[in-house]
């Protein structure tokens, strides 16, 4: 029988794990369908009841679901316990699991793409939503020995840095040029510099040019701040890599190959 899953959001329309999913299932030669479900927080819970009956083995959440799935779940992964939100679900004997990959992500992400990164310099992450959440906790868990956080909205970031302990420091959104000088990696995990959204336009110059510098956007998937860094010779990372990184747990689970990340997965989904 075809091995059914999919992702849940509202909208739904823009998500490319359709196609992402679809590359890997072409490839591996599965008998399996991934398919979009278009589905309204009012309808969740019998979403919920209703996909692991209709055959589905787990399905991708994003917004607005992330945090109502994880709240439902009979079990999580300690990564997921540490965001307080899930973006994989696994359908297993009416039992649901809940699991957070963007961190896992962003981590294989930058592996693959810097191979030389080592987890063993200060990191400064700017952003304190749902994203920047899951790429502190995956920081920590690497090795790093310091994450600084910065947001506009400072009590964000402080709220952010009670779950994650000792090893993170909050500043205001306006000293970030200070810190600079001690990180080895600079992540913007903010919305800025995304398409229709402002640039990011702070003062960088004192970040070291041998700092990794990623982006979590990826539209455009050269950002105004990876172009800066690129062009004062500072290694960079787009962040398409995480979105094709997070997938691969999700997949594997689900139909029981561990899928490659390479540039033909990329071309598919930007195609
Ligand atoms: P979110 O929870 O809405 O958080 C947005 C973040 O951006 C907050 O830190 C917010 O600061 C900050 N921000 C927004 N507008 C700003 C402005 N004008 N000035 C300064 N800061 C501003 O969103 P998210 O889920 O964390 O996602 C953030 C970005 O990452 C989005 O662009 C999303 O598409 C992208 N993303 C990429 C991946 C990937 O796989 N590559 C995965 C997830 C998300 P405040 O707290 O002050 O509002």
């Amino acid at each position: 029988m075809s091995i059914l899953a999919g992702v849940i959001g509202d909208p739904i329309g823009h998500s490319r794990s359709p196609r992402l999913h679809g590359h890997w299932l072409a490839r591996y030669g599965i008998d399996g369908y991934y398919v979009p479900l278009h589905v309204r927080a009012a309808d969740l819970d019998e979403m919920l009841r209703l996909l692991p009956r209709l055959g589905f083995a787990g399905v991708n959440v994003t917004i607005p679901h992330k945090e109502a799935v994880f709240a439902r779940a009979d079990e999580v992964t300690e990564r997921a316990g540490a965001v307080g939100a899930a973006n994989t679900l696994s359908f297993r004997q009416g039992r649901i699991l809940a699991d957070n990959t963007d961190g896992i992500g962003f981590i294989e992400n930058l592996r693959q793409g810097a191979p030389g990164w080592r987890a063993d310099r200060p990191a400064l992450v700017l952003g304190a939503g749902g994203a920047a959440r899951g790429i502190v906790d995956a920081l920590l868990r690497s090795g790093v020995p310091r994450v600084t956080l910065a947001n506009r909205t400072t009590e964000r970031a402080e709220a952010l840095a009670v779950t994650c302990g000792e090893r993170v420091d909050v500043i205001r959104w306006e000293e970030m040029p200070t810190v600079l000088g001690a990180q080895g990696l600079l992540v913007n995990a903010t919305s800025l510099g995304m398409t229709r959204q402002p640039p990011l336009t702070l003062d960088f110059d004192e970040l070291p040019t041998d700092a990794l510098v990623t982006d979590i956007v990826y539209t455009p998937l050269e950002t105004p701040l990876l172009r800066w860094a690129a062009a004062r010779g500072n290694p960079i990372i787009d962040g398409l890599g995480m979105l094709l990184h997070q997938a691969v747990p999700g997949f594997a689970d689900w139909f029981g190959t561990t899928p490659v990340v390479d540039d033909a997965l990329r071309r598919a989904v930007l195609s």
